[in-house]
């Protein structure tokens, strides 16, 4: 059996070694967006597929799916279940969940009220949304003095007033709580992205007594099975090996 993992997560990542260790052929797709990414074990292919048709055709060589991509990857996850369901390949979603609501935080629905949102909350915002994101916050925010913190450095050009931070999880609340008394900060914005890689910066806050402006997850497409654990999305895969069908 060959299973397809789409990736770029810790829990990917993870998965991907259980499978391994499994026996399972297992295939690691990353989209290739960070120069030095991650890799999982096993088997990595590196890049977009070409939308629904490409992924449609790359399926032929697989038998099972599991989509484990970040909770705001919503174009792959979407690909994925709109190419699964034309080809009648098994699809399951490993989804980690969301970080449990703090009544000190304010969700929005999307980047552009984020921006809206902190721009009346602080003066020293600390963006923390991705580098694919960042260019939402500048009209807003062009005047203020943003700490942005990404992987890569983005493409676009930022505002002269605004700080670039590199570096990529996990943290740890000591270096969370320098980076932002050390900017500053007066205001916290992030993606529910939950997990505890990036944790410790909402820990941080609390101490500092800043507000958060926590980006709400879309909503996931209720025709793919999710599950929250690894262990659960193994036997999933498992099952599909020996022939059974899990309820999921
Ligand atoms: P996205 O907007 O949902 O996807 C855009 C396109 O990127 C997809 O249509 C696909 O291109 C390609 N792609 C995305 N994930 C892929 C994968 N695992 N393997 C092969 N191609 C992939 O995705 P995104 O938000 O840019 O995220 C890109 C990757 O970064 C994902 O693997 C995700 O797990 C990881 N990541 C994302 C975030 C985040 O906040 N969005 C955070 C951490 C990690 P084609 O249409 O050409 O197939």
């Amino acid at each position: 059996m060959k299973v397809l993992l789409l990736g770029g997560t810790a829990e990917a990542r993870e998965l991907a070694r259980l499978l391994v260790d499994a026996g399972v052929d297992v295939t690691s797709s990353l989209a290739g967006r960070v120069s030095r990414p991650r890799l999982p074990v096993g088997k990595v292919r590196i890049g977009g597929f070409g939308g629904v048709p490409g992924l449609r055709a790359a399926l032929a060589d697989y038998d099972v799916v599991v989509d484990a991509t970040h909770p705001f990857a919503r174009g792959m996850s979407a690909n994925a279940l709109e190419a699964c369901v034309a080809e009648g390949v098994p699809l399951l979603r490993l989804e980690r969940p969301g970080w449990e609501p703090d009544p000190a935080w304010r969700y929005v629905a999307t980047h552009d009220e984020a921006a809206v949102l902190a721009a009346s909350l602080g003066e020293r915002p600390f963006l923390t949304v991705g580098r694919q994101e960042l260019a939402r916050f500048v009209p807003q925010l062009r005047e203020f003095s943003v700490l942005a913190r990404v992987v890569d450095v983005p493409e676009i050009e930022l505002p002269p007033g605004w700080r670039l931070l590199t570096s990529r999880g996990p943290y740890t609340l000591e270096g969370d709580l320098e980076v932002m008394r050390g900017h500053g900060c007066d205001v916290l914005v992030t993606k529910d992205s939950g997990g505890s890689y990036t944790w410790p910066k909402m820990e941080a806050a609390a101490v500092l007594g800043i507000p958060v402006v926590m980006i709400a997850r879309p909503e996931p497409d209720p025709r793919a099975p999710v599950v929250d654990a690894v262990g659960r999305a193994l036997d999933w895969v498992l099952s599909h090996r020996r022939g059974q069908t899990a309820a999921f």
